[in-house]
């Protein structure tokens, strides 16, 4: 599966990842906080998961 070799990703969870490699296969991804004010690298997420 192509995918986007600016998008390194661990998520095997989700539908856009690449099973052959750690990657993402989408052009872009949207990089969300999920809380007020991110003070972590776990206050980030990726926006754009979904579920398989
Ligand atoms: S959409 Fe986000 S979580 Fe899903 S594979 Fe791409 S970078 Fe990973």
């Amino acid at each position: 599966m192509q995918h986007n070799n600016s998008i390194h990703c661990t998520v095997t969870e989700c539908k856009f990842h690449c099973n052959s490699d750690n990657y993402c296969v989408l052009s872009e991804i949207n990089v969300v906080k999920n809380i007020n004010i991110a003070s972590s690298i776990e206050c980030t997420d990726c926006g754009s998961f979904q579920k398989k």
